[in-house]
């Protein structure tokens, strides 16, 4: 018997084993021909999986918010103005990273569940000039899916980068980041892209390494400047070693055997699943009669779902049991609603029976709740959704 949960969270989520076995092989010397091999490769199939054949990628070591923060160190200069499209906690955090490195910030809120509509932001862009604009493709807060085709192209008429946390979307939802005119891409290896933590991962586009090129301050920010990054990016794309600071060899190793994976999965089949596979477990949780945080279908992401406890359900409770069913659900995360929802990840590696483990785990623990349904309706409505 494996004795472990099934890990159902938005990130870290549950890797292939393949890519667990590149965590585990001897590490190399990041000179080594095989590393370089590998780490050139990775830089490649980033563009592709980014959908930006034109763009530079970065591999860093550190986590989503280095990212992020690499993007916001890179990008502003002290007195730039940043419009923040907010569907949450992670909005926030990009907003409050900016401010740091001197940004005058604006955030366009909604209510915890909601989206700006492209309506609030075009007007906020017609009544003053701003150099970022910043979405959260998926906000793992509160599962709020924004539009951001329609984001990036509201940015580019008027003059402005955009910028995308995509954080819980790159290599899960639909995101074309040429098509769309988005200028800056980026995510955490432990998410949708499939690799134990630790790499911040970004594209940018030809727009955004103007922008920074042209600064006229020095990059607030050592070890997320770009000048040091370009050149070793540069060099291992080159199949050439370089150095600035230590790269995380096996992870990088395990990103390559994932981006791999994705690649031969296919970037529109992946998005696919990542659709089918949601609306499953969405149609489940709608037949024990749980609501979901996003206000409509269509504001909810693929790759996550956020479903309200029913009310007389405690959260706490639940999650334990939940957890002896054997599937380790998260709970919530943005402040004003904390207590009223849970989150679950299905994103990456995430598979038919994965959904359906899930709904069965969620109905196990509503029936230790003393949460009065049918039990069976949930896991029905998965495998009916599944066969549509
Ligand atoms: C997880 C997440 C982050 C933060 O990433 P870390 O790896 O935890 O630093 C940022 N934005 C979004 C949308 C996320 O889902």
């Amino acid at each position: 018997m494996k004795n472990r949960t099934l890990l159902m969270i938005p990130g870290p989520i549950e890797f292939e084993p393949a890519v667990l076995s590149a965590m585990g092989a001897p590490t190399t010397g990041h000179l080594a021909a095989s590393f370089i091999e590998a780490f050139g490769q990775a830089l490649e199939r980033m563009r592709q999986m980014f959908l930006c054949p034109d763009g530079q990628p970065f591999v860093i070591a550190g986590s989503g918010t280095l990212a992020m923060d690499s993007a916001g160190a890179n990008l502003v200069e002290p007195g730039d103005s940043a419009l923040v499209v907010n569907t949450g906690y992670f909005s926030g955090r990009f907003g409050a990273l900016l401010e740091r490195y001197g940004a005058q910030v604006t955030q366009i809120r909604a209510v915890p569940g909601g989206c700006p509509s492209l309506n609030e932001v075009e007007q906020a862009l017609a009544a003053d000039p701003y150099k970022l604009v910043i979405v959260t493709h998926v906000d793992t807060s509160t599962g709020v899916l924004a539009d951001v085709a329609g984001v990036a192209r509201l940015a580019r008429q008027y003059g402005a980068l955009c910028v995308v946390d995509g954080v819980c979307s790159v290599a899960g939802e639909e995101l074309r980041m040429t098509e769309w005119g988005v200028d800056v891409a980026l995510t955490a290896s432990q998410k949708a892209i499939g690799v134990p933590p630790g790499l911040a991962l970004l594209v940018a586009g030809p727009r955004a390494l103007e922008v920074f090129r042209a600064r006229k301050t020095p990059v607030g920010n050592y070890y997320a400047d770009w000048n040091n990054w370009l050149p070793v990016m540069q060099a291992y794309e080159a199949r050439k070693p370089a150095y600035f600071a230590t790269p995380p060899v096996n992870l990088i190793f395990a990103l390559n055997v994932s981006l791999g994976l994705i690649l031969a999965e296919g970037v529109e089949a992946r998005f696919a699943r990542h659709a089918r596979l949601s609306r499953a477990c969405k149609a489940g949780l709608a037949a024990l009669g749980l609501g979901q945080v996003p206000l409509s279908p269509k504001l909810a992401a693929n790759t996550m779902s956020a479903p309200r406890f029913p009310s007389g359900v405690n959260g706490p409770d639940f999650l334990a049991w939940a957890a002896a069913a054997g599937v380790t659900l998260a709970g919530g995360l943005h402040p004003a609603i904390r207590a009223e929802y849970f989150r679950i990840g299905h994103m990456g590696a995430v598979s038919q029976g994965d959904i359906l483990a899930t709904v069965g785990a969620v109905e196990a623990a509503l029936a230790s709740c003393d949460y009065n349904f049918t039990p069976g309706e949930g896991v029905a409505a998965v495998m009916k959704a599944l066969e549509a």
